[in-house]
């Protein structure tokens, strides 16, 4: 993930060549836009630090290349001709992103740059796994991209497993991957810039991008085919020495707890789980359900306690099939979480669910390549 937020990286340079500063100056004024709205060349100049002819020139860019377009003018207070508004252009360019965190079904979206889907697809499995299931991937994205009627940006992919930052996904339990260079092998495919990562991972970004995240540090806890957490601090993805920070899904939260595929007992997975949580609420009556989901919740708190005083997080997301994201298991989870907690550090915490519902992991792979082409977060 070393290369999101290049943008940043080029400015604390300082120095910057026009070459490096051409790219910088257009992710400058598209976050701008991105962040608040429709704006007039001058306002553009004050939210970025840009001189006016600079605006000038990379506005002119942006709209010829369909990136930007005029909105409309800006109401004016005084005399003389009120300012043209400049916007993202919604449609400018379209992504495909995949959604691969589901044990059955991919899902496939054409999203726009407001990070509206336009296109929907899914396609079953059927239990492949290794090259099979990479074939399968490759050949539905080559069918989203028929499916699009506006230049591609990027496909963005994300999955559960360990991705580094190169798009190699290197363990992915589910579809059985080693070392898979999913990202070269979707170029190779299409042509186009393809951006790999920890399903997790993605959903995070997208949860921070989105209008419901108030801090910049953000966690966000995935129920999917195992558990997994995605980190922001200081609005920056944080993957750890080995691409696999936030795998928090066998640490032991039950020593008496039920088997888990690893071997052990009472791992964080085997409590959790969507498959498994689904498997133990069905046909329960409401009372039942509770207690299966207050006690899922507890041991989800056990977890998080450690995480909170480790990090000092004030929003932590739940991000998982909507039909098992109960409140109970969601209040269960913040009254732990807090009793295991310096009061100082637990009171303010808030446990919520995810604002993106069902497609918070595909809007978070279109969010992969939004900031890696673009410059937008
Ligand atoms: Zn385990």
């Amino acid at each position: 993930m070393a290369r999101l937020g290049t943008a940043d990286q080029s400015s604390a340079r300082g120095g910057a060549t026009p070459a490096d500063a051409r790219p910088r100056n257009r992710a400058l004024l598209l976050q701008a836009l991105h962040a608040d709205g429709p704006q007039s060349r001058a306002d553009l100049a004050r939210l970025s630090g840009l001189t006016p002819t600079t605006v000038s020139a990379v506005t002119g860019e942006l709209i010829a290349d369909g990136l930007i377009g005029e909105v409309g003018r800006k109401a004016s207070a005084g005399a003389g001709k009120p300012a043209t508004l400049l916007a993202v252009e919604p449609d400018g360019r379209h992504i495909i992103a995949l959604d691969l965190s589901d044990d059955d079904v991919i899902q496939a979206a054409v999203i726009n740059l407001a990070g509206k889907v336009v296109e929907r697809r899914s396609q079953q499995r059927n239990g492949e796994t290794g090259k099979q299931a990479t074939a399968t991937i490759v050949r539905l994205a080559r069918a989203m991209a028929r499916a699009v009627h506006r230049p591609l940006l990027g496909i963005g992919v994300a999955t559960p497993g360990i991705v580094d930052d190169h798009g190699v996904v290197r363990t992915a339990a589910h579809v059985q991957w080693q070392s898979e260079p999913l990202a070269t092998r979707l170029t190779n495919a299409l042509h186009v810039p393809a951006y790999v990562a920890n399903d997790a991972n993605a959903a995070v970004l997208a949860e921070h991008g989105a209008a419901g995240a108030t801090t910049d540090n953000v966690l966000l806890v995935r129920l999917g085919v195992g558990v997994g957490a995605g980190i922001v601090i200081g609005g920056e993805l944080f993957v750890g020495d080995h691409f696999a920070a936030g795998e928090i899904g066998h640490v032991v939260v039950d020593d008496e707890g039920v088997p888990c595929k690893c071997g052990r007992r009472g791992c964080l997975e085997a409590v959790v789980s969507a498959p498994l949580l689904a498997q133990r609420l069905h046909g329960l009556d409401d009372a039942e359900r509770a207690v299966h989901l207050e006690h899922a919740g507890r041991h989800l708190g056990i977890a998080l306690a450690t995480l909170v005083g480790a990090l000092d997080l004030t929003e932590i997301v739940l991000s998982g099939p909507t039909d098992l994201l109960d409140d109970r298991l969601r209040a269960a989870a913040l009254e732990t979480t807090r009793r295991r907690t310096l009061p100082n550090v637990g009171e303010h915490l808030v446990i919520r669910f995810s604002s993106l519902g069902d497609d918070g992991v595909l809007l978070g792979a279109a969010a992969l390549v939004l900031r890696n082409e673009l410059g937008i977060v």
